[in-house]
C-alpha cells in the first residue's frame, strides 16, 4: 500500500489508483471473527468524521456506542463551536461524544518546565538547508488519550490487561480519495474500519450528505498553529480568525529557536524554527496562492487525523505504557 501522498502545499489533488481500491478495502476491512465490546467512532469533527457520526445517528451504518474527540486545546473557534453542536445533535441521537485531552498543546509547547512532544517545525539548518522537526505531537496529545479512553470504556484501564480477543471497533473517517491514508491499530483491543471506503464515498459525497443534514459548514480541524498547514489554510485563518491568526502569530516567534524545554535541557540550537514551510516569520509569509490553487486544484485539506495525517507523515508513537496491552 502507498504511504507517501502529496503535500497540502503540493497543489496537486491526492491520486488514487482505481485498479487497486478494491484490494485496498479489503486489506482494512480485518477479520473480526469475534464481535466487538464497544463500536467507537474517532471524531476529529472535521468533513469524514461528521459524516459517519451523522451516519451512524441516521441508522445507515452501526450505532456507536461513544464518539471521542481528542482535544489538543488549540482548534480553531470554529471547530470548537461545531464541534458542541454535534455533541447536542447525537446525544439527541443516544450517542455520547466524550472528549479527551492531554493537554493543551500551545500552552505545553512554550512551558520550558514541561518535556514537550515536538511539533513538525519547519527548520532552517545552519547551512542554509530546510528540514522538517518530528512529529510527535499527535502521538501524545491524540492517539495516546484515544487509547486510555478505549482501554477505559473497554473497562481495562492502565494497567490492567486486555484479555484477549476483546476489542473496541474503532471507525476511522477516511474517504475514497484518501484511501493511502488507511492504516489497522497497532494494539490488540483496537480494530480499525473504514465506513467510509466500504461505501466508496468520497470528500465530495460527504460534503453533500453534511449539506443535505444542516452540516454543510463543517470546518477543517487541526490546530491553530499546524506546521502542516497548506497556503489556502494559512490564508483562512489570517482572513476569517483575527485572533486564531495573531495567536499563531505570537507562537511561530516565541518557537524561533525551538521547544523552550529542549533548550532548558541543553539541547544544541541547530537553527531556526518556522511554522510556515517557506521558514519565513509568519508574519512576513508570502500566502499568495500557487498556480495550480489558482487554477482551483489546491487540495481542501483534510486536517490532523491521529491515524491518517493528510501530510503523508507518519505520527510517532510515544513512550506510554498506557496504551499496552
Ligand atoms: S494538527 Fe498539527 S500540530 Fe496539531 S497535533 Fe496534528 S500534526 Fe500536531
Amino acid at each position: 500500500m502507498p504511504t507517501n501522498i502529496d503535500s497540502p502545499d503540493s497543489g496537486k489533488p491526492d491520486t488514487v489508483d482505481l485498479d487497486t481500491i478494491d484490494a485496498e478495502i479489503d486489506e482494512h476491512r480485518g477479520n473480526d471473527a469475534t464481535a466487538p465490546a464497544l463500536r467507537l467512532l474517532s471524531l476529529g469533527a472535521g468533513v469524514q468524521s461528521t459524516t459517519l457520526l451523522l451516519l451512524s445517528c441516521h441508522g445507515d451504518i452501526p450505532r456507536f456506542d461513544y464518539a471521542l474527540f481528542a482535544d489538543t486545546g488549540w482548534e480553531p473557534t470554529v471547530v470548537y463551536r461545531h464541534l458542541a453542536r454535534l455533541s447536542a445533535y447525537a446525544a439527541l441521537h443516544g450517542i455520547p461524544v466524550h472528549r479527551v485531552t492531554a493537554g493543551n498543546i500551545r500552552a505545553d509547547a512554550l512551558n520550558p518546565d514541561r518535556r514537550f512532544a515536538s511539533m513538525p517545525l519547519h527548520v532552517r539548518n545552519p547551512d542554509g538547508s530546510k528540514g522538517l522537526g518530528r512529529r510527535q505531537c499527535t502521538g501524545q496529545y491524540k492517539i495516546s488519550p484515544l487509547k486510555a479512553a478505549a482501554r477505559r470504556l473497554l473497562g481495562y484501564p492502565h494497567p490492567t490487561r486486555v484479555p484477549d480477543g476483546v476489542y473496541a471497533q474503532q471507525a476511522i473517517g477516511i474517504s475514497l480519495d484518501e484511501i493511502h491514508r488507511a492504516k489497522d491499530a497497532d494494539v490488540r483491543y483496537l480494530r480499525h474500519v473504514f465506513p467510509l471506503l466500504d461505501m466508496r464515498w468520497r470528500r465530495e459525497d460527504c460534503r453533500a450528505y453534511l449539506t443535505e443534514h444542516g452540516f454543510g459548514d463543517t470546518p477543517r480541524s487541526a490546530c491553530v498553529g499546524c506546521p502542516f498547514h497548506s497556503q489556502a489554510e494559512w490564508r483562512h485563518l489570517r482572513d476569517t480568525d483575527p485572533q486564531g491568526w495573531a495567536d499563531a502569530v505570537d507562537f511561530d516567534a516565541a518557537i524561533r529557536h525551538g521547544h523552550p524545554s529542549a533548550n532548558r535541557r541543553g539541547q544544541p540550537l541547530r537553527g531556526s524554527y518556522y511554522l510556515h514551510s517557506s521558514c519565513r516569520p509568519l508574519s512576513e509569509a508570502n500566502l499568495e496562492l500557487r498556480r495550480a490553487a489558482r487554477d482551483g486544484a489546491e487540495s481542501e485539506g483534510g486536517g490532523c487525523s491521529p491515524w491518517g495525517c493528510p501530510s503523508g507523515a507518519t505520527a510517532e508513537a510515544v513512550d506510554n505504557p498506557e496504551e499496552a496491552a
